[in-house]
């Protein structure tokens, strides 16, 4: 049966196949294998490997190939599922000016950078028709708090339409701005934050430039805040790796420790933001890589020591690794999460199938990267919706059907036109894939080679 492979550190193989399934097997039985002599592969291993469609019989073949073919369209139809999560920017007003930030932010003084309130209902209108319960909404910026009060006014609307019970809001805010109004109004609602991370005082300090005051202890005043008010599980940290990041994993763990946070979510720095184009990313994806090996093995230490910490990224990919039907992820998933997993309205009635598609829009202005406007949602009128997502598949794209990771990977499409000017891309110097191939053949081979990692991966991947 079709199958891709990698070859482990280990000199075992990783396969995998369309339905979704991978199975490690030795190097004699791979050899075996693919020259579908399954004489010597052993009982217990074939048997395996049938049940997973990796073999079958000529007396088979049909109705494999047939259940192969099945669990691939299942998986198909289960990505195009439109469920979006609603991103709104109340403004793209901003108080910090971060190294990396990814939405060319606009000073505080700025004019029109801001959401007419009357758009609000229109919002809501247009989440009502496209989504279905529970409705996920996402606040982004901008610093969404510069206008609590616009924030607020979603909410109330958002109820209006859609129904205390059926959505729920996540407030995406560096935390500066936090008060005792702030949590006083989340207290009693289904609202969570999320904020950055990216480590010790001095690192945090160095990307996330707040003139005049410190990011850094206004986001741990902030966690802490919304950690003793509301209570626990309702905010969500995310790191953006930087090169001052890379030499002290420790530091991250610790700062996450010291805020009775037990989760993270790691990431290495956008190719969307400005760093790179300034040279400020610094680092390469081997420097990366060897940061994560680091922080897992941290990880794995604490877990021993009984403080177990969930890092999310490597979550996602141990997900898509082990299980075949999970898809909820937007940003690795084929086809890619465009529009089918996010409906984005800017501040100024643009609407967008992503928060990169905004960010593109911004930087190449010449082309329309949106889907219509509040008065005229229209995705199909533009043919570069139809276009990106027709690309969206992996498994046709040149470089990813023969790599064994296809099965678990995704596309994106906005990165790789922002990188090499259209939606597939040369895989060999693709950002995307680089960073993605890396994690899975990493976190696959220290699963399977490195028992106490696994202990803690199985978690990650069972949670
Ligand atoms: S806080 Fe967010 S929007 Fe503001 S400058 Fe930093 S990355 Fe950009
Ligand atoms: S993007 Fe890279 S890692 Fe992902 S499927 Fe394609 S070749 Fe494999």
């Amino acid at each position: 049966m079709p199958l891709n492979f990698d070859r482990l550190s280990s000199g075992d193989f990783f396969i995998s196949n369309g339905a979704g399934f991978h199975s490690i097997v030795g190097a004699e039985s791979f050899e075996k294998l693919v020259r579908l002599d399954e004489s010597c592969v052993d009982k217990d291993v074939s048997d395996s490997l049938r049940r997973k469609l990796f073999l079958t019989s000529q007396s088979d073949l049909q109705v494999s190939l047939a259940s192969l073919a099945s669990a691939q369209s299942k998986r198909l139809l289960e990505g195009l599922r439109f469920n979006p999560t609603f991103m709104i920017v109340p403004t793209l007003r901003c108080d910090h000016s971060c190294n990396y930030c990814q939405v060319s932010r606009a000073s505080l003084k700025a004019h029109e950078y801001d959401l007419a309130p009357s758009k609000i209902p229109q919002i809501m209108a247009l989440v009502k028709k496209l989504g279905q319960p529970p409705y996920k909404i996402e606040i982004q910026g901008g610093e969404p708090l510069v206008r609590f009060d616009l924030v607020k006014d979603v909410y109330a609307k958002a109820v209006e339409a859609l129904g205390e019970d059926y959505f729920e809001m996540i407030i995406t805010t560096s935390l500066s701005l936090i008060d005792e109004a702030v949590l006083n109004w989340a207290k009693p609602r289904k609202v969570g934050f999320s904020t950055s991370l990216d480590g010790s005082e001095v690192v945090h300090n160095k990307n996330r430039i707040l003139p005049g005051n410190n990011s850094h202890a206004l986001v741990v005043r902030g966690v802490e805040a919304i950690n003793n008010v509301l209570g626990p599980g309702r905010v969500a940290t995310v790191t953006t790796v930087t090169k001052a990041l890379l030499k002290d994993p420790e530091s991250l763990v610790r700062a996450h420790l010291e805020l009775g946070l037990n989760e993270m979510f790691v990431r290495p720095i956008s190719p969307y933001g400005f760093a790179n184009k300034r040279g400020e990313a610094g680092y390469s994806f081997e420097e990366y890589m060897d940061f994560y090996d680091r922080l897992l093995s941290i990880l794995v230490e604490r877990n021993r020591e009984g403080h177990p910490l969930l890092e999310h990224s490597g979550a996602i990919h141990l997900k898509r690794v082990f299980n075949p039907g999970f898809n909820s992820y937007a940003d690795l998933k084929s086809p890619s999460g465009f529009l089918l997993d996010c409906v984005m309205f800017n501040y100024d009635g643009q609407i967008f199938g992503s928060d990169e598609a905004r960010m593109l829009q911004r930087v190449l202005g010449n082309v329309d990267f949106s889907c219509g406007s509040l008065e005229n949602f229209d995705a199909e009128s533009n043919p570069l919706y139809t276009k990106v997502l027709t690309d969206s598949m992996n498994s046709i794209h040149p470089g990813c059907e023969q790599c064994a990771y296809q099965p678990f990977c995704g596309t994106d499409p906005c990165q790789s036109i922002s990188e090499q000017g259209e939606p597939i891309g040369d895989k060999s110097i693709s950002t995307f894939c680089n960073y993605h191939k890396s994690m899975f053949r990493y976190l696959v081979d220290r699963y399977y080679s490195d028992h106490d990692a696994r202990e803690l991966l199985e978690t990650w991947h069972h949670g």
